[in-house]
């Protein structure tokens, strides 16, 4: 595996960013990041949000050294 190469399934560019410490493209970056905002916005007003709901993080959360304690929560 290259280090410099974005580490979502499947992907074949260039990293230019980390995600929990993930290196990832901008448009992987971009996906997660939004998921992310749409995620806490939605678990702020209910209870019914499940790990589904962040699709692409989940495709990188076992390469970071954080996704245990984001799975803690
Ligand atoms: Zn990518």
């Amino acid at each position: 595996m290259k280090n410099n190469e974005c580490k979502y399934p499947g992907c074949k560019k260039s990293a230019v960013t980390t995600y929990a410490l993930v290196p990832i493209c901008a448009t992987h970056y971009s996906d997660i990041y939004n998921e992310t905002l749409n995620y806490y916005k939605k678990k702020a007003t209910s209870n019914n949000t499940k790990y589904w709901d962040r699709e692409h993080y989940h495709k990188i959360s076992h390469l970071t050294p954080l996704a245990n304690k984001e799975e803690m929560q």
